[in-house]
């Protein structure tokens, strides 16, 4: 099926899958990363003989040998993406192919070997058409997919791996928020950063979420929903959230969200607002933007509005920031306009209910 690397599939479908009552029951309200499908996607990489034995197998635990080295240095990169279905009742991918050559960029940063853009294409497919009755029909409702590569190589000895497991699982998702986006408070993290230059703030690894656990408590404990980074040189600039990145609107109806310096991962969510506000004359900078200017153009009046955007939530309007110097209020503390448009004009095109002029939009029947 993959004509330029001669890996194909083997499908070997699971033998006891879930049953259709039982999936429904499941499928009513399956909140996020709880609900499994039945099966998953390996391929295998050793070095010496490329990607190997590429297979879509009933969903199971992994048997791994305790010396593998993603246990001990962390080796380990992933993605995240949506199959959506479709207004007509088909199913559809979101710019797939970004998510390939990101988990390239990811896996060239992490010293790991690059998968081909179309087994990733291919592993996603395969996954999704088994597995499509567990998209939710519900408003909302989508299959989250989780590509993911971890060293495999039984071995204490710091260097780069020479065994990798690629794999995909697939989880059922309701609608992130129900009713709407209700906003979210952000607590700006002090003592902690996300992501330094030189770093791998730019690769989607499990490193870099595991670093922003201990700050995420902090905002929890500080009664905030989520933390938002500065940058680490100077503690002054506005990076990013622990897994989401961040724009700004202005009172004259521009945009500015910050610059892709290696620091920020680069979300596909982000370039597809980027790309849609420009189409549509909107001014978008891409700006770095401090702590300290966010507090007084939300004080003056001049910032109207801030988001959050990523694949799991979408956008997710900013209500409130706080610092320990004090909390400020964006806008009415609720979702603005323009917040609400792109909301929408994303949603709308990932779910085929309005044109798609950059082909991003990928069906799968
Ligand atoms: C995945 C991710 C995002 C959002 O990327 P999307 O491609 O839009 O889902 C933003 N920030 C971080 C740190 C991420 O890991």
């Amino acid at each position: 099926m993959t004509a330029n690397t001669g890996l194909s599939f083997e499908i070997e479908a699971n033998a006891s899958p879930v049953a259709a009552n039982e999936r429904a029951e499941r499928l009513i309200d399956p909140g996020f990363g709880r609900v499994f499908t039945d099966h998953m996607a390996v391929v295998r990489y050793t070095e010496g003989q490329g990607w190997h034995s590429a297979k879509i197998q009933a969903r199971a635990p992994l048997q791994m040998d305790p010396a593998s080295s993603v246990l001990h240095y962390a080796q380990e990169i992933f993605e995240g993406m949506k199959a959506y279905r479709l207004a007509d009742g088909g199913t559809a991918l979101f710019r797939p192919e970004a998510n390939a050559r990101r988990f390239q960029d990811s896996a060239r940063r992490m010293a790991m070997p690059e998968l081909p853009e179309e087994i990733f294409l291919e592993s996603v497919r395969r996954l999704v058409e088994i597995d499509r009755d567990w998209i939710p029909e519900s408003d909302g409702g989508s299959l989250y997919l989780r590509p993911f590569m971890i060293a495999s190589e039984v071995f204490l000895g710091v260097k780069p791996s020479s065994e990798y497991l690629y794999m995909v699982i697939a989880s059922s998702v309701g609608a992130y928020f129900k009713g709407g986006a209700p906003s979210v408070s952000l607590w700006v993290s002090q003592d902690y950063t996300r992501a330094a230059p030189g770093g791998t703030g730019a690769a989607k690894c499990g490193g870099n979420y595991a670093s922003s656990l201990l700050a995420q408590s902090e905002a929890i404990r500080h009664g905030c929903d989520q933390v938002v980074f500065l940058d680490a040189v100077e503690r002054r600039w506005i990076e990013e959230l622990g897994g989401m990145n961040i724009f700004f609107v202005f009172d004259d109806g521009s945009m500015l969200t910050p610059p892709l310096t290696g620091t920020i991962l680069p979300g596909i969510t982000r370039d597809s607002i980027l790309k849609l506000a420009r189409e549509q004359g909107i001014t978008v900078r891409e700006e770095p933007y401090s702590l300290d200017q966010w507090r007084a153009d939300a004080a003056s009046g001049r910032l109207t509005e801030s988001f959050a955007c990523g694949t799991a939530a979408v956008v997710t309007p900013i209500g409130k920031v706080s610092t320990p110097e004090g909390s400020f209020t964006i806008g009415g503390g609720g979702a603005g306009q323009l917040t609400t448009q792109m909301r929408s004009r994303l949603v709308e095109i990932q779910r085929g209910q309005a044109p798609d002029p950059h082909g991003w939009v990928t069906r799968l029947d």
